[in-house]
């Protein structure tokens, strides 16, 4: 195999992505790549983690194997690279198999650089034996913190990767990446991976321009009235709240006292959000209150604040959200207002999310059922399952039966892959005929809406029904949910020209063994997510009762070891007026004997008595107000006494 260096890097990256120059961190990491090293990188969303990959994979011989966790990311990525002219592609679950072996043919006839495949396909009997044909140089594990139990987004398929790729030969080179890496997480991701001697790339948790600030109060509102008023004045910001409701309500609160201010939250359609979140980015309005669906690939350089009006469950999150702050690198600031009794309540959120075993055993039992799977019988495929009807047969509500699944895939019962949008399906009861002379016959608002529904659906749905993916319909149609649902229901209903059924969000789904005649797990497996979940809540409320300096408090949490305190957060700031106060004599004398010899300026007074010059103004403050000393002249910092 040939040996590039770093120098055949740097020419991949300005010629497929036209950049000049690598990131501190990215030069660290592609190097090591290139030497051979097993390489963990650990640095912030947005710090550039992709590159540190698809680099190496551009001047490595043979294909590079990328593992990620979500089929969106995934598509992305793949967009992306083959924009700039790369062979890359992607096998995920929702290809169909013809699809799949064309794409492994192809990669075995060497037409791809870069291969991104989702962990659960990496068992199938078929990648086994194809893994041996592919000329596989590089792998890169995306997210890794999805290996770990302590990460917060954890994959059971993740644990298996190092297993599944055993067959590949010691030459085979492997980084892995990801922006969360706890002692705890990087221990477990180390040891899941096998990496025996790896090389450590860490940093870009530091943002200096950040002053991190944390109130606790009972006075929740009336703060974050005041704060938002202090942060417009700076310039744009996001609120982030717990409940859509909160978002509506404070967006709509904010605006009636003259701050202009929009929601965003996962209720709203798509085209809306984009909408808000464009509008924000090009500045039109201030401030976004969100829910944290609100952030993922936003980059907007001038955002000066960012406000948390409920404790997150972890640092991570917090971090994540709070970083959208100052990205330009100009001071900004990060705020967190919470009430003493959050932490219960979620605490108790953690708690009461957690099904006993009797209700997963229900769950499980009724989902069997809805599979129609028998005892003992083994499930090939995955499956779309509605958590309704799931619902129905356990008498349980659908909630508890999403929280179940999680847990039962957590527990490796089953394999979750993928949630399925919601889903409008329509099957027209009269002829083609029929609907063109309905659609000249009503009046032109109510026949144009009949008129695109019956393009958009075609032919299939004169037979039968036909199901098109909600968000889709909405943009086509330029309507909200509720327009459609009232559209439709005239339709259905009074004019009864078709009929509609709609599905809900359902996930794929398939259990990993056969059918049990009653549900069978380890218990402490079981708990010890929630324990987890605990536990970092504990760090999260760590964060906002140290004394200590916040920026410290998260850098180490992040695994940084040589964090010094910031000198910008709250706790920095008042450790420093705490330790020069109140303002001694031999202080006031000494700058009463500087100024005996005539006036002088502040950088003057500074040099002479060399103290810092928090500790300088909060003398000469001091020497004024009892009027000691005086401005020489107004507007000018130059002293003289009185
Ligand atoms: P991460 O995966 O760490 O969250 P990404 O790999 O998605 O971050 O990169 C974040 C952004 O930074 C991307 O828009 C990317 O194009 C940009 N970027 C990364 N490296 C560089 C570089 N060396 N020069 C300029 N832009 C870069
Ligand atoms: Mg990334």
């Amino acid at each position: 195999m040939s040996r590039p260096t770093i120098d055949d890097a740097k020419g991949a990256l300005k010629k497929y992505w036209g950049f000049d120059s690598f990131r501190t961190g990215q030069e660290m990491a592609i190097q090591s790549v290139l030497d051979g090293n097993e390489t963990l990188v650990l640095f912030p969303t947005g710090g550039g983690k992709s590159l540190c990959y698809q680099v190496p994979a551009m001047v490595l011989d043979g294909l590079t194997i990328v593992i990620s966790p979500l089929i969106a990311l995934m598509q992305d990525q793949v967009e992306q690279l083959q924009k700039a002219g790369i062979r890359a592609t992607l096998i995920n679950s929702t290809l169909p198999g013809h699809e799949v072996e064309q794409r492994l043919v192809n990669a075995r006839n060497g037409m791809y650089k870069l291969l991104y495949i989702a962990p659960e396909r990496l068992a199938s009997e078929r990648w086994q034996i194809e893994i041996q044909n592919l000329n596989i140089s590089l792998v890169a594990v995306d997210e890794a913190h999805c290996i770990s139990e302590w990460g917060h987004d954890f994959r059971p398929s993740y644990r298996h990767i190092r297993d599944e790729l055993s067959l590949l030969g010691d030459e085979v080179r492997w980084i892995a990446l990801t922006a969360t890496a706890t002692p705890e997480v990087k221990k477990d991701l180390l040891e899941a991976l096998k990496f025996k001697d790896p090389k450590v790339i860490t940093g870009g948790f530091q943002r200096p321009n950040l002053h991190w600030w944390v109130n606790e109060t009972d006075q929740k509102k009336e703060l974050l009235m005041k704060a938002v008023r202090r942060g417009v004045k700076m310039g744009s910001g996001i609120v982030y709240a717990n409940t859509r409701r909160d978002c509506e309500y404070w967006s709509k609160v904010f605006s009636q006292k003259g701050i202009e201010a929009k929601a965003y939250h996962a209720g709203l359609n798509n085209k809306v959000r984009e909408q808000v979140q464009n509008e924000w980015i090009n500045g039109e309005f201030p401030l976004v209150v969100a829910t944290n669906a609100f952030g993922m690939g936003i980059d907007k350089p001038d955002c000066r604040f960012v406000i948390h009006y409920s404790m997150p469950f972890t640092l991570e999150s917090y971090y994540q959200e709070a970083g959208r702050a100052g990205r330009d690198g100009e001071t900004s600031y990060p705020l967190l207002i919470y009430k003493g009794s959050d932490t219960d309540l979620l605490k108790s959120r953690i708690l009461r999310s957690y099904p006993e075993y009797e209700e997963l055993n229900k769950v499980y039992m009724a989902l069997c059922d809805e599979m129609n799977l028998a005892v003992g019988s083994e499930q090939e495929n995955s499956e779309a399952v509605d958590y309704a009807n799931v619902a129905k047969r356990a008498g349980i509500s659908a909630k508890q039966i999403r929280i179940g699944i999680e847990v039962l895939h957590r527990l490796e019962i089953l394999e979750l892959t993928e949630l399925h949008k919601p889903k409008t399906g329509i099957h027209f009861l009269v002829s083609r005929a029929y609907i063109r002379e309905k659609v000249e016959e009503l009046d032109s608002k109510k026949g144009e809406f009949l008129d695109q529904l019956f393009r958009i659906y075609g032919p299939p749905s004169f037979s039968d029904f036909h199901f098109i993916d909600q968000n889709y319909l909405l943009e086509k149609l330029q309507v909200t949910e509720n327009q459609l649902q009232k559209a439709l229901n005239v339709f259905s209903e009074h004019d009864q020209i078709l009929r509609v059924k709609q599905i809900g969000e359902t996930p794929l789904i398939r259990l990993i063994n056969p059918r049990m005649p009653k549900l069978h797990i380890d218990q402490k497996k079981a708990y010890h997510y929630r324990d987890v979940l605990l536990k970092k809540l504990e760090y999260m409320e760590g964060y906002a009762t140290t004394k200590g300096c916040r920026e410290v408090y998260l850098r180490t949490y992040f695994g940084e070891t040589e964090a010094k305190p910031c000198g910008n957060c709250d706790n920095c700031r008042s450790a420093e007026s705490v330790d020069h106060h109140p303002v001694t004599d031999a202080e006031i004398n000494k700058v009463r004997e500087l100024l005996m010899s005539g006036e002088k300026d502040i950088d003057t007074i500074q040099r002479r008595t060399r103290w810092r010059r928090e500790k300088l103004k909060q003398v000469i403050e001091f020497m004024e107000r009892e009027e000691v000393i005086t401005k020489a002249e107004e507007g000018n910092e130059t002293y003289r006494l009185t």
